[in-house]
């Protein structure tokens, strides 16, 4: 057996430690005579993992009592529609508009009410964060919407907008549980874990309680209904039960690290080892504002596609894996998730250094 450095966006590298444990326990999960798959979503047994799994994620993020912690189906996208259903009141709602996630949610929120684009950093192909320090929030928006983490451009929000008094909603698909965040800042937290939390079929959904309403758009399904979701605990239908019992193996895991404080130290060690690389070479550059990077996905290009596509090639026969940039964007794109070991991202820079040397 070989395991790849795997530098895919999503979905993406996880946890070895994890894999092995959910392999050992397939046929026999903890002497119940079944594997976690072919379980009742409503036996003794799954009900002590979806309920670990969510107190270990309250402990990790300290979300206080007045939040719900919801895991659903339907991915980050979902949301995009669940959000302006069930929040927008007064059927306006301001969007920053950082990379195509964001511009895929402000799109979506246009069906459904009078969505406002306040700021947007398409002129320069996204590739940095704008002044969200005073922008125009509209005085009756319902909520001011950010994707914190650009997985696409690899920027990232270093503060968050200031929305003026009025609720904050965050896609952070790609940056979650990978630094601490206050929670108390947002309305509304939500991201896919297929990017730094488990396998692709779960969003997970922390929401502030006085946000869940039956007051939602007219025709919003059952299944789109925060409050349906809450009143049931996640188990009004069938949830994603099987990634949401890895998810909880990852916070378990993630607990085992140090929790959020310590994951960030990790993760600023790994990202600096590659930027710092990009810094000094002549041949490969960052795309992204400095003050704006990301932790987790950092792109880059030499500047000539054949050259981009010869280093691709020759990484997967070396064993790094997805490196290809975003259809969008070109170039390289190396994510450094949570699970990405240091010597990953160590042996990335030794091949570029080494491939930088041959193509100079
Ligand atoms: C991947 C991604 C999405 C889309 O996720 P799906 O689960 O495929 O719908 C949305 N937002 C961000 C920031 C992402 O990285």
């Amino acid at each position: 057996m070989a395991r790849v450095y795997n530098f895919s966006a999503g979905p993406a590298v996880l946890p070895e430690e994890v894999l092995k444990e959910a392999a050992e326990e397939m046929l026999d999960y903890r002497g119940t005579g079944m594997s976690v798959m072919e379980m009742s979503h409503r036996s003794k047994a799954y009900d002590t993992i979806i309920k670990e799994a969510e107190a270990d994620l309250r402990e990790l993020m300290n979300i206080p009592d007045n939040y719900k912690v919801l895991f659903l189906q339907g991915g980050a996208s979902q949301q995009f529609a669940m959000i302006p259903m069930n929040l927008m009141k007064n059927k306006v709602a301001d969007y920053i508009v950082t990379g195509q996630w964001a511009k895929k949610a402000y799109q979506e929120a246009c069906i459904y009410g009078k969505a406002n684009k306040i700021a947007s950093s398409e002129d320069q192909t996204f590739s940095y964060i704008p002044d969200c320090s005073d922008l125009p929030i509209s005085e009756d928006a319902d909520y001011v919407y950010i994707c914190e983490n650009n997985t696409i451009y690899g920027t990232k929000f270093k503060t968050l907008p200031n929305t003026k008094g009025k609720t904050l909603v965050s896609d952070v698909s790609s940056c979650f549980l990978s630094e601490p965040v206050d929670v108390t800042k947002y309305g509304v937290i939500y991201g896919g874990v297929q990017k730094n939390i488990g396998p692709a079929g779960v969003v997970i959904v922390i929401i502030r309680e006085d946000l869940i309403t039956e007051d939602v758009l007219p025709g919003t399904p059952t299944m789109l209904k925060y409050k349906i979701h809450a009143d049931n605990d996640s188990l009004y239908n069938t949830p994603p039960a099987y990634g949401i019992y890895i998810c909880g193996k990852v916070f378990k895991w993630i607990k085992r690290q140090g929790g959020l404080e310590a994951m960030k130290a990790h993760n600023e060690k790994k990202a600096a080892i590659l930027y710092d690389f990009l810094d000094q070479s002549k041949l490969f550059k960052g795309t992204v504002r400095k003050e704006d990077r990301s932790l987790m996905n950092v792109p880059f290009v030499t500047g000539d596609e054949e050259l981009d596509a010869k280093f691709v090639k020759e990484a997967k026969a070396a064993g790094f894996e997805n490196l290809k940039g975003h259809r969008s964007v070109g170039g390289m794109r190396a994510s450094i998730y949570n699970a990405m070991p240091i010597e990953g991202v160590e042996k990335l820079v030794e091949f570029m250094r080494k491939f930088e040397e041959e193509n100079a």
